[in-house]
């Protein structure tokens, strides 16, 4: 066990999302009196509050990278392709431990770490994607995963003492028990599911982004809310599913979108964008289908116009994946 002075002389980097993986490879390492600087991605589909809950129930440092254009090339174009839904993991990992090193560089710190753990996940964890990964990003050498460390090739900082290698771990595979195990002994408790705070890994959203991409849109935000549907015409309508979703819907409005409303009645704001004027009243059926109006017909505002909605013409669409976000308040609005 090292002295105090020894904390600050060497320095890891760590990819740091927050979930039960990077929390225990914080720890491993900061058990090595070896200083942490953690670094979290803030993208369009990635929040970054359990790195910052997580980062200070392990008092460390974090650093939080902001990124939208740069990382939205990736996810339009991958070099190495998407998973199974539109998370382009390898490109993605590749982009974030290039910023890592940038921070390694700046910080003048020894190396880079993840909580990659071998073979969990089939796109990026496998060892061949694991190799490419650190290639890719500048690394080699310079990559260390402490989960699975001593079934890997020993890093440079392994070889040159600066990280224990007895003391790193040897888990493979996609089951969780011996990090959850662990994770109890260090004395580490709730933890964001895997994967779970990337909207890019939910069939649902990603279902709303190709489309949404295929049609030149890139209105991150508004595929987070509501149901969506796509026109014959290629028009978007965004049907808003409780108050707060309705508000939300409104202030993603632009310039040239429609937004309808039944008068009268409690129900949605529906959204349309680049629509013409039967996408208009598919628009208005679509409100009244989801308000609490019976009737066949209604009174409808749009932008501040009286216009009727008729019912039957809803059909006319085909919704585009189901909604993102659910919440209790879903069933008050149909
Ligand atoms: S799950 Fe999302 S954040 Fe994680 S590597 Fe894949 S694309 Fe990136």
């Amino acid at each position: 066990m090292g002295t105090l002075e020894d904390i600050n002389d060497k320095k890891g980097i760590a990819l740091f999302s927050g979930g039960l993986d990077s929390s225990i490879a914080a720890r491993i390492i900061l058990e090595q009196k070896i200083k942490v600087i953690a670094v979290t991605f803030k993208t369009p589909f990635t929040a970054v509050d359990w790195a910052l809950r997580m980062g200070k129930a392990l008092g460390i440092e974090l650093r939080v990278i902001e990124r939208y254009d740069d990382y939205m090339n990736i996810v339009k174009n991958p070099k190495f392709g998407y998973g199974k839904n539109m998370n382009p993991c390898i490109d993605c990992k590749i982009f974030m431990l290039k910023k890592a090193k940038e921070l390694m560089e700046k910080e003048g710190a020894d190396f880079v770490f993840t909580g990659e753990v071998l073979g969990q996940r089939p796109m990026s964890q496998q060892r061949e994607q694991l190799k490419l990964i650190e290639k890719e990003s500048g690394l080699e050498g310079y990559l260390l995963r402490p989960l699975s460390a001593k079934l890997l090739e020993p890093t440079i900082p392994e070889i040159e003492g600066t990280v224990d290698r007895e003391k790193l771990l040897g888990i493979k595979g996609r089951g969780r028990k011996e990090q959850i195990a662990l994770a109890k002994k260090l004395g580490l408790t709730d933890f964001a599911t895997p994967a779970g705070g990337c909207l890019l890994t939910d069939p649902e959203f990603s279902e709303r982004l190709g489309d949404a991409l295929k049609h030149g849109e890139e209105d991150i935000e508004l595929l987070k809310l509501g149901r969506h549907f796509r026109t014959e015409s290629g028009a978007k309508i965004v049907v808003g599913r409780n108050k707060e979703e309705n508000r939300r819907i409104r202030e993603l409005a632009r310039e040239g979108d429609k937004t309808v409303e039944i008068i009268d009645f409690p129900g949605p704001t529906v959204l349309l964008r680049n629509g013409n004027n039967e996408d208009t009243e598919i628009a208005a059926s679509l409100a009244l289908r989801y308000s609490d109006c019976k009737e066949d017909r209604a009174k409808a505002t749009m932008d501040g116009v009286t216009i009727e909605a008729k019912r039957g013409i809803e059909g006319r669409v085909n919704p585009i994946g189901r909604p993102v976000l659910r919440d209790k308040t879903e069933t008050q609005v149909r």
